[in-house]
């Protein structure tokens, strides 16, 4: 465990080597209880109109029945809310008892009758009294507290009414839509995005009114997480309650890379103990989301007494901003280079140049040539299994020392030592050596590897709370002054694919979050005794995995990012086939950030910081954006995916697909 002192100063988390949950106020919701010492609780939201009784009700029921505890329902007015009534008594006709939470932007009346209904109301601070003008204004302390009066003014009666009626609430900052008081002040920062929940949750405690829970969301992993971390040092700094934490990644996308990107997010934070409610965003039918929540959260059941790991007296990483751990460059790994993806083949014996194709290289016999797409990996792993033809220029091999120290040649391949073996070594690559240390050896490699400028560290550990133990390691490098480059190593025995995707976003997404790591490989040993297609496919997981990983902590892009909502009661069209539709013709832009939102009233400040936006703002109609600014509005929505591209090429971004 970590020293009083050190623990009083970071203040987000019970312990950064031994899990424990942190400790929370417990909150009811109906018979659902948040917080304290009860489990997680998995939610999710419908994206079915509220104003459809029946429609509803049949998709809570399958959100049930895949899993889902809590259902929240938006409510974007009177009539909408006044409609929670009978949905609520439609379900509980029909045997259910799952609480109900209504999400609640812009109409205070709205809230105040949903409280009376459901269990749990959701509002945004960032529009509960604000309607966003996107204004920067210069306020003085006087008139800024002018302004809280008047937020008091317009939220206490929901207070109220949520206290008299037993009912919670959550106050659900979103990075995407911070008032233009906060923007003025502290800029879309977590620090803002903190503030934001603080002013409407002073007035909470004020009142008595302490059924609270707090989420903190943003697109952005790197700052979904920090306002997190932050949120939770700020609460017990400004001595209010441990409030309950209701964990997400908003806009995280579909398919694998909504997984991983709220792995990322979400996984990070679970390791610290952080978070009480978890709901996994995708752009999927709702009932795809709680088994994905489901299986991030189960990780944890049985963390606690996890081989120990040994305490930290000093932390040199900033839990609450994003700093890149300073590397030498070596090869192409650290320094200013993006983290290189190595992918273990070494379990395919003799393997083809067709069957690159998994790590996303390809062999064309006819021309004798090699293609790499945006996913091809940096380096593959062969161990003891040397690749037996020449690798294309964009590939590198790495051998274990026993093969490369025979290897006709040593030049172009590079050799992958043991500690045992690196300390009795005098026969090293002239410029790169990869040297496999677990976290236990870490302490032992410091004294071989000061003063080396041609090494790079493939980083394991066995225990499985493996992100914090890999964490560990991190921080003796650092206290060492060690910039070796270091590439995390993940090994999971016995998971299904899901988990392994879920586990690697959680555990190398957390590390370079923090900073830490300079490259991901996931083990592929756990396969070696299935047939040659079980292992083939396998790789080709592991390698995307990699890039996903990479690409949702915001460190390496390799694929156009699309920020699209899951989808609610407000959406005006179908986001899964439009989402598909834009992806099919603009997968190939690497890098390119894309919002996809499906209606004009939260679209706009939700999709963040998107390169270019594609909004609902009417029955088959679409605004289009480029950043924060409207390029066309109420563009038809046969018309208005090729007036995408127009923009996009307009302002230089686009490229033609290769055929
Ligand atoms: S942006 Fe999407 S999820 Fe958010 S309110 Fe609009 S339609 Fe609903």
């Amino acid at each position: 465990m970590e020293t009083k002192a050190l623990l009083d100063k970071i203040k987000y988390c019970n312990s950064l080597t031994s899990y424990s949950r942190r400790k929370t106020i417990p909150v009811k919701v109906g018979d659902v209880l948040i917080g304290g010492d009860n489990p997680i609780v998995v939610q999710s939201m419908t994206t079915v109109d509220t104003m459809d009784t029946m429609g509803s009700v049949e998709q809570c029921i399958r959100m049930i029945e895949s899993g889902c505890q809590l259902i929240r329902i938006t409510a974007p007015s009177m009539k909408e809310a006044e409609n929670l009534q009978l949905i609520k008594d439609e379900l509980r006709k029909r045997g259910y008892s799952t609480p109900l939470v209504a999400d609640i932007h812009f109409t205070p009346n709205a809230a105040e009758l949903a409280a009376k209904i459901v269990e749990k109301v959701r509002i945004n601070p960032g529009n509960y009294a604000d309607k966003k003008k996107f204004e920067v204004i210069e306020y003085s302390d006087e008139s800024y507290q002018e302004e809280l009066d008047r937020i008091k003014e317009r939220f206490l009666p929901l207070v109220k009414i949520c206290k008299e009626h037993g009912t919670a609430m959550r106050i659900g900052t979103n990075h995407g839509s911070l008032s233009d008081r906060i923007m003025s002040r502290y800029g879309d920062t977590p620090l803002g995005m903190v503030e934001s929940a603080l002013e409407f949750l002073r007035i909470c405690e004020d009142e008595g009114y302490y059924d609270i829970v707090i989420s903190m969301k943003s697109s952005n992993t790197q700052v979904m997480v920090q306002a997190y971390r932050l949120l939770v040092q700020k609460l017990e700094e400004g001595g209010f309650k441990p409030y309950p934490l209701h964990l997400g990644v908003t806009e995280a996308g579909d398919g694998e890379d909504g997984r991983i990107k709220s792995a990322v997010g979400i996984g990070t934070l679970l390791e610290d103990g952080l978070g009480d409610t978890v709901r996994v965003s995708l752009t999927e039918d709702p009932e795809f989301e709680a088994p994905v929540a489901q299986a991030l959260v189960d990780r944890y059941n049985q963390r606690e007494g996890h081989d120990p790991i040994s305490g930290i007296s000093q932390y040199p990483i900033s839990p609450f901003e994003y700093n890149k751990r300073v590397t030498f460059e070596v090869f192409n790994f650290g320094g200013g280079n993006v983290p290189r993806v190595i992918t273990d083949i070494s379990i395919i014996d003799k393997i083809q140049p067709k069957e690159m194709k998994q790590v996303g290289h390809f062999y064309l016999p006819e021309l004798d040539k090699w293609k790499m797409n945006d996913q091809g990996a940096d380096y593959v792993f062969s161990g003891s299994n040397p690749i037996p033809f020449m690798l294309p220029n964009g590939m590198k091999e790495i051998q274990d020392f026993s093969i490369w120290k025979n290897s006709g040649d040593k030049e172009n391949k590079f050799p992958a030592f043991t500690l045992a073996e690196f300390k009795a070594s005098n026969n090293f690559h002239v410029g790169l050596n990869f040297l496999m240390i677990s976290d236990l050896e870490v302490e032992e490699a410091v004294k071989f590897l000061k003063h080396r400028k041609d090494v790079v560290v493939i980083l394991s550990s066995e225990n499985i709370h493996n992100y914090a133990a890999l964490r560990r390691a991190f921080v003796i490098l650092l206290e060492n002054n060690i910039q070796v480059p270091v590439v995390p190593k993940v090994t999971y025995k016995e998971k299904s694919q899901d988990q392994i995707m879920l586990y690697a976003a959680t555990d190398v997404g957390g590390l370079l979050i923090d900073g830490l790591g300079d490259g991901v490989m996931i083990d592929a040993s756990d396969y070696s005794e299935s047939n040659r297609e079980t292992i083939l496919d396998q790789i080709k997981l592991h390698n995307s995995i990699s890039f996903g990983v990479l690409q949702a902590a915001r460190t390496r892009m390799s694929k156009t990012e699309y920020i699209s909502c899951p989808s609610c009661g407000r959406t005006l069209f179908d986001l899964q086939e439009t989402t598909a539709m834009i992806r099919k013709r603009t997968d190939h832009l690497k890098g390119v950030k894309i919002g996809i939102m499906g209606c004009i009233v939260n679209g706009p400040g939700e999709m963040a910081d998107a390169d270019f936006g594609y909004v609902g703002s009417g029955k088959g109609k679409i605004t289009l954006y480029k950043g924060k600014e409207v390029v066309k509005r109420s563009v038809p929505s046969e018309k208005a995916v090729d007036e995408l591209i127009e923009i996009i090429r307009k302002d230089g971004m686009w490229i033609e697909p290769e055929v």
